[in-house]
């Protein structure tokens, strides 16, 4: 293989990335990278109508996001400029020309109605709709006439009936019958190119060596086939990846289902690693249990043959366990750094940018528990604002208010009592008190954690107590003691 491997993604700007565009786009990043090949991104922008810029910067960003920076393409050019197909379209024009001139494809004047009824009488009969080729035979004069008349017109390939196979990558072998498509669209009647077209030419001029994509272009790559022979033009290589289901084996749909990778995870708080990770292995597997892996591994071990044929099941559980997983992997530094963007709170801003190294305290004390970055700011918050709750949580199961009482005096009194701070000291002493007292380790405990951070659920007492300091943790319990003395 090596240097002459050639991939791209064509992704049209008609929403934001994908899921499954950036699969393929992953899939075809780590072929090609494997292989020290060349990815290219390449704006399949050609229906003006449903195309935005939005969309092509949302798409972009969350390419660059995953990491999988293309080596030709947007922004970056390359030797086979421009890289948005709206700005290739006389080359279209050209090709379009090339094929009527060879009676490869002709102008379709059919209307819209015309159209319709043809589809209508076919279903009546029972028959599978396909263009009847109409305009196949038209003369040069019925042409002229309807040009006259200023009528639109599409450019539609000729089909003969034929059978087209070929090897996919990942499928085998696959063959079809060319006689079911018809005489299909290259270009609508608006003046706009089909991708079916257009993806054709710009493989073959960009000297794409290999064609990796969903499963749902089997069908469009057998008609591709015919027309890069029409054009006399050799076709790439073609793989095919399954599509990506939701567990109950429905299709993932944009409006119910968590898609958009800038929307659905990068914004609520997904590692890109993560991302990588989880996608990598819906389709591909190395053949062993090992599940986490690095870019760098996964460009070192993806092989296209390993990506199975059956559909690949989202699990949203297990994405989540993976992007836990890389949260407590990473370095707190690193951690503390990309929660920032998830913090919104003015105070809790202001606290972080006083004091950093207790704002690594902080996150350290929580990264085990995150499974998602934004969901930060509850976590923490306490160690930044005096916490607000209701009396009676500060009492333990099991235990009542005048033992809650005596836990916070107890506690009070004995920490008040310590030279040194930290997660050891208390912990001894706090625990030799609560004998001393007559109460349980967990009621004491419990009373003192709920005093400093007002949550039933939160990073243990000795490690709160810690790194909110002596005064701090102090004034905490006292406030505690007062508000459980005047509650009912
Ligand atoms: N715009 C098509 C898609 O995203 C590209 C098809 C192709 O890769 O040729 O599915």
């Amino acid at each position: 293989m090596a240097e002459n491997i050639r991939v791209r993604i064509a992704p049209s700007p008609t929403g934001k990335l994908h899921i499954g565009t950036a699969r393929t786009a992953l899939f075809n990043y780590l072929f090609a990278k494997r292989f020290g090949g060349t990815f290219v991104v390449r704006i399949e922008d050609t229906d003006k109508e449903r195309d935005s810029a939005d969309f092509t910067k949302d798409i972009l960003d969350g390419l660059k996001w995953l990491g999988l920076q293309w080596d030709e393409g947007p922004e970056v050019g390359g030797p086979f400029e421009p890289y948005f197909q709206q700005e290739r379209l006389p080359t279209y024009e050209k090709f379009a020309d090339q094929l009527i001139e060879q009676k490869l494809a002709y102008r379709c004047f059919c209307t819209k109605e015309e159209l319709e009824a043809e589809r209508q009488a076919q279903k009546a009969k029972g028959q599978p709709p396909k263009y009847s080729g109409r305009c196949r035979h038209l003369s040069a004069q019925e042409i002229d006439q309807f040009q006259r008349e200023g009528r639109n017109f599409a450019i539609r390939f000729v089909v003969e009936p034929q059978s087209v196979s070929y090897d996919d990558l990942i499928k085998g072998k696959l063959e079809f019958d060319a006689s079911l498509f018809g005489d299909f669209v290259i270009v609508r009647s608006n003046g706009t190119p089909l991708f079916v077209f257009t993806n054709v030419i710009d493989d073959h001029l960009m000297g794409i060596s290999h064609v990796l994509r969903g499963e749902d272009h089997v069908t469009n790559t057998a008609k591709q086939l015919l027309i890069a022979q029409a054009l006399n033009i050799l076709s790439p290589q073609f793989g095919h990846f399954p599509l990506i289901f939701n567990a109950d084996h429905s299709k993932m749909s944009k409006r119910k289902d968590p898609v958009s990778v800038t929307e659905d995870f990068r914004n609520i708080g997904y590692l890109p690693e993560a991302m990588v990770n989880f996608m990598a292995l819906l389709g591909w597997s190395s053949g062993t249990d090992k599940e986490v892996y690095t870019m760098h591994e996964l460009i070192g071990e993806f092989q296209i043959e390993r990506v199975g044929r059956s559909p690949s099941i989202f699990d949203p559980e297990k994405l989540l366990w993976m992007n836990g997983y890389y949260i407590r992997h990473a370095a707190v530094g690193d951690i503390a750094e990309r929660l920032r963007s998830f913090i919104v709170d003015e105070k809790l801003l202001t606290g972080i940018n006083k004091d950093p190294d207790y704002y690594l305290q902080v996150v350290a004390s929580v990264q085990d528990r995150l499974k998602t970055l934004a969901e930060i700011e509850p976590l923490i918050n306490f160690f930044y604002i005096k916490p607000d709750y209701d009396a009676k949580l500060l009492i333990a199961k099991k235990s009542d208010k005048d033992k809650t009482v005596l836990a916070l005096k107890t506690a009070q009194t004995v920490l008040d009592g310590l030279k040194i701070f930290s997660l050891d000291e208390t912990e001894i002493a706090l625990r030799h008190a609560a004998k001393e007292a007559g109460l349980k380790d967990g009621e004491l405990l419990w009373a003192v954690r709920v005093s400093l951070t007002g949550k039933d659920a939160s990073p243990g007492a000795f490690e709160v107590l810690e790194i909110l300091g002596k005064t701090e943790s102090l004034a905490r319990l006292a406030s505690a003691s007062k508000k459980l003395a005047s509650s009912s």
